[in-house]
């Protein structure tokens, strides 16, 4: 029976993404049924609204859905659609793994982290007003409360479990922001013991950022606060490659959307350009959640076969900066038809190895030609 998946093209790199992660969704052994609606800029154009309640009303429906990113004015302008979003569907677990794909374009290849953000509340409550008449001092309201944030360290901890991941990190700013850094504190503490099986423990937002920068694969679930999570997951996706490559999940108690990391990178709108893998990671995540753990593994591998050939790599993944063999740079939609093309001939017994590049090798102890351990 084939999957009903609400899809929603977004702005600027978006329709080029998506349309990448269905045609490698639509190569696999999963039947999908695309309901395709539009937010964002389109939807302005067509309804006067970002976020028609048509769009809600799929996702509600569906309970799944694949988002490519959608622009946000800065300062002025309509309200963050992807805030407004996750607010009203309560979306409260922003899921992003950062996981190093065969190894090149990241001084870390070991690093494979979940990170688990809390998404409804927090300093993105959108709770702001000005001081004075003046304008000369503004203040925003950081929400924490003890439900949402029992929810979503619950969340972390039974992800872990599920993933066979053997530890979960806190991320607070507790010794600051005592009263809802606290609460949020006091929370994971009371929720670790009821899973003695993982491994828990907390680091402040400042060290962990310097932790993650010296030795990101001594970590494993990270669970955080808003804004703290949307900026450690940047910087994970960093650490594991770039933006390009970084898939995200959103969750709420039945309802599913999965979205990449990155925004709508204007600037290569409409270029073919945008690197596609992101989105089409996406698609392994929705494969994963679904239980088609064969569909998803193939996904991860026909992505992981392709960067190693480097035959079909877009330009951030063919440049220097992310490989010591620097090759002509392909398209979006020729990458994405690689690795469609792959997805029913990779062997998904074999072990992944990671490709042995004489310069990184030299410039980087890290890198190895050792069989990994089977993806998760
Ligand atoms: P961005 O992620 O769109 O782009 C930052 C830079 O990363 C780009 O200039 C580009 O060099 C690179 N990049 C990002 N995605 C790439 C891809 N797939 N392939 C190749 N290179 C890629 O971040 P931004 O410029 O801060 O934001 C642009 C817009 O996107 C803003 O309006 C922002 O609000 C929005 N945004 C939306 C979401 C979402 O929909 N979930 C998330 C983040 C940002």
């Amino acid at each position: 029976m084939a999957h009903r998946v609400t899809l929603i093209p977004g702005d600027g790199i978006g329709p080029e993404v998506t349309e990448a992660a269905r045609l490698v969704a639509d190569a696999s052994s999963v039947k999908i049924d695309w309901d395709v609606v539009q937010a964002g800029e389109k939807a302005i154009e067509r309804s006067g609204s970002p976020l028609p309640e048509a769009v809600l009303d799929s996702i509600r429906r569906n309970r799944l859905a694949v988002k490519g990113p959608i622009t946000t004015p800065i300062g002025g302008g309509f309200r963050s659609v992807n805030v407004a979003l996750r607010q009203q569907l309560d979306l409260y677990a922003s899921v992003r793994p950062a996981r190093a794909i065969a190894g090149e374009g990241t001084r870390y290849p070991d690093t494979d982290l979940i990170v688990v953000r809390e998404a409804t509340e927090g300093l993105y409550s959108g709770v702001e007003h000005w001081v004075d008449r003046d304008h000369t001092a503004a203040e925003t309201v950081n929400v924490i409360t003890r439900k949402a944030s029992d929810r979503i360290i619950r969340f972390a901890f039974e992800l872990a479990r599920r993933e066979h991941r053997h530890r979960v990190t806190a991320v607070h700013k507790a010794n600051i922001m005592k009263t809802t850094g606290g609460l949020f504190q006091t929370a994971f503490r009371e929720m670790a013991p009821k899973y003695p099986d993982i491994e828990a423990d907390e680091r402040l937002v400042d060290n962990m950022c310097m932790q993650l920068a010296k030795k990101p694969e001594e970590y494993d679930v990270i669970v955080t606060t808003n804004l703290f999570g949307d900026i450690i997951s940047d910087l994970c996706a960093g650490l594991a490659g770039g933006l390009g490559v970084a898939p995200g999940a959103l969750f709420g108690d039945s309802i599913a959307v999965f979205e990449p990391v990155h925004g709508s990178a204007p600037k290569y709108a409409g270029q073919d350009k945008a690197d596609p893998v992101a989105e089409i990671l996406c698609i392994e995540l929705l494969f994963r959640h679904l239980g088609e753990r064969e569909a998803a593994e193939r996904v991860f591998r026909a992505v992981w076969e392709t960067i190693a050939e480097k035959k079909f790599v877009t330009y951030d993944l063919a440049l220097p900066g992310y490989t010591a063999h620097p090759v002509p740079p392909s398209t979006c939609s020729a990458m994405a038809r690689e690795i469609a093309r792959k997805i029913p001939n990779v062997d998904i017994d074999r072990p992944l190895v990671r490709p042995v590049d004489p310069y990184a090798v030299q410039s980087d102890p890290h890198l190895t030609d050792e069989p990994l351990p089977t993806h998760r």
